[in-house]
């Protein structure tokens, strides 16, 4: 069906919530296994319509946020999802205490019942009120942060829009821009360390009242960490910090001496190019093209694919007025259809979209065709973020596309830009690690803590001329650390796959696609070490993964760099 022929029809909440509740009750009082698993199911198909009506109204939404119709049914499905999702819940509840979990494990498959109880502790009846709170406190930031605007350059920008000018050719401008930029922060400074004591504080209070320590192992339950440990997470940490971090210096220094920068200081960075970032060539329109003759070109699987997604008007990705920012990538259950949504700019993000998410929206296409429980639909973050990001480097064959003579430097660029980031992100895992350790730490005390993880973790960065980045609060710009606790590593888990997916495609573009296909055709069936495996990849949590990936994918950026300053 096509995207504008799906008919939206607001839920009725109260029925759908006494549905759950007879549901719950049919399942408690079921006679046996069976019962049990119909019950599931017509649960499965309403909780499925729902959503599919939320999506519908969200894309509706920002595809036109002039619509008055479909602003209104967002406002609704946000104040009465949160009451609904308990209910759902219940149900869960209902089916975790069964008598006949052995059966229904057979059924359905452990996982789903590891997943639910992972739902069903993260949240708690008892922490409602300050689980409210909370979110009071994470709306107040993106306020804040929304409401940044950054006199430069003649006009008044968002805190993305500063992102052009740090990659601007001249150096006067980049600093200049940095200034301005931490200039905002250090004037907002008493009302960011104020959010975030609150925040941390609050957090701590929900952990402390289901009974942990601190707020560390809820924050893994909330991220729906499943087979894997905080143990595990700190022996990556420290495989970065011992083995990716020396590897990622050196490659600094080819990146400095190829820009010309003698005396590197934080503003230069983001400088990866003396002339200018790689963009694609055409007209958006002819990009998009670009895109479905791709994944014709990649595999019979992605043709099938994107044709589906092209005829079934399932993108809306060209710049119009009336969208709202930004780019994502959702579903649409109960027609089984990914969706894509994005605002074509002429750089490469245009390129991203079409690789990274379409990444995302390939997985979902495949996991759709499996007839899973929902909940096996889709693995944690930590995986979903393997699909687009080893799609963006399993199409590299096709670049040349977007990006014709120019390819060799965006390849460049982009393998740098996944090594540069693991450092950083990794950074910021350990940084709330602390933070959530020691809640009571003063704001002075927070930004040293950043401070010092700054000269262990990007040791090449020199702050200096940059009072709000010298002092430590540069931790401030993070959106996750104030929105989505310990959400964040999931990236570096996905890109330390992404990046073994790149060598094994230097090696071997065939095999590394039949690995990617074994991974992504497990859907949400498998942990994030179960994908791994199933891929045949190495385990980043395994010691020795981070070496050997720092040192091949390092060996390929210096032989690149090499050529490109030969030419
Ligand atoms: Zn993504």
């Amino acid at each position: 069906m096509k995207f504008e022929q799906m008919q939206y029809a607001r839920p009725d909440f109260d029925a759908a919530r006494e549905t759950f509740a007879s549901l719950r009750a049919r399942i408690a009082a079921a006679p046996d296994a069976q019962a049990q698993l119909e019950a599931f199911r017509e649960f499965e198909t309403l909780s499925r319509h729902i959503s599919t009506m939320s999506t519908l109204a969200e894309i509706r939404h920002t595809v036109d946020t002039r619509d008055a119709f479909y602003e209104a049914e967002r406002e609704f499905f946000d104040a009465n999802s949160p009451a609904l999702g308990e209910a759902q819940l219940d149900v869960y509840r209902a089916l975790l205490a069964s008598p006949f979990r052995t059966q229904l494990e057979q059924a359905l498959g452990r996982l789903t019942f590891e997943k639910m109880e992972v739902d069903v502790k993260s949240s708690d009846p008892a922490i409602l009120e300050l689980m409210a709170e909370e979110n009071a406190l994470t709306t107040a930031y993106e306020k804040l942060y929304a409401s940044a605007l950054i006199e430069f350059d003649g006009r008044k920008n968002t805190v993305s829009q500063m992102s052009l000018y740090k990659q601007n050719p001249d150096r006067a401008v980049r600093k200049a821009a940095y200034e301005a930029e931490g200039a905002w922060f250090d004037a907002h400074r008493a009302e960011l360390d104020e959010l975030y004591d609150k925040l941390v504080k609050n957090r701590t209070a929900q952990a402390r009242k289901l009974g942990y320590e601190n707020f560390i192992p809820l924050g893994a339950i909330r991220m729906r960490r499943i087979g894997y440990t905080l143990e595990d997470m700190a022996a990556y940490r420290a495989q970065i910090k011992k083995d990716f971090v020396p590897v990622v210096a050196e490659l600094k220094k080819l990146q400095y001496a190829r820009t010309g920068v003698a005396d590197p200081k934080f503003y230069d960075d983001a400088f990866c190019f003396a002339d200018g970032n790689p963009a694609p060539h055409g007209t958006p329109e002819e990009i998009l093209a670009a895109g479905r003759e791709m994944y014709h070109a990649l595999s019979p699987e992605t043709a099938e694919f994107i044709d589906e997604m092209f005829d079934g008007g399932l993108f809306d990705v060209l710049s119009k007025e009336g969208k709202a920012p930004g780019g994502y990538c959702t579903y649409l259950a109960d027609y089984k259809a990914p969706f894509i949504f994005s605002n074509f700019n002429g750089t490469s993000d245009d390129v991203d979209v079409l690789t990274h998410e379409a990444g995302h929206a390939f997985a979902a296409w495949v996991a759709a065709r499996k007839d899973l429980p929902m909940i096996l639909e889709e693995p944690g973050m930590e995986s979903c973020e393997i699909h687009s990001m080893s799609m963006e480097f399993l199409t590299a064959e096709h670049h040349e596309k977007f990006f014709g003579t120019d390819t060799p430097r965006y390849e460049l660029a982009h393998a740098e830009d996944a090594m540069y980031f693991l450092p950083y992100g990794t950074m910021v895992d350990e940084f709330q690690h602390i933070m959530y350790a020691e809640p009571d730490l003063t704001p002075g005390e927070r930004n040293a803590v950043w401070a010092k993880l700054e000269s262990e973790y990007r040791p090449w960065l020199d702050f200096a001329g940059l009072p709000f980045y010298g002092c430590g609060a540069g931790w401030q710009r993070q959106l996750h650390i104030y929105e989505v606790p310990f959400y964040y590593i999931d990236y570096c888990l996905a890109q330390t796959v992404a990046l073994q997916f790149f060598t094994a495609f230097l090696h071997d573009k065939k095999d590394a696609w039949r690995r990617y296909l074994a991974l992504v055709g497990e859907a949400g069936g498998k942990t994030y070490p179960g994908l791994v495996a199933a891929a045949g990849l190495d385990s980043p949590f395994a010691p020795g993964t981070l070496a050997k990936l720092g040192k091949e994918v390092g060996a390929w950026i210096a032989a690149q760099d090499a050529a490109l300053n030969a030419r």
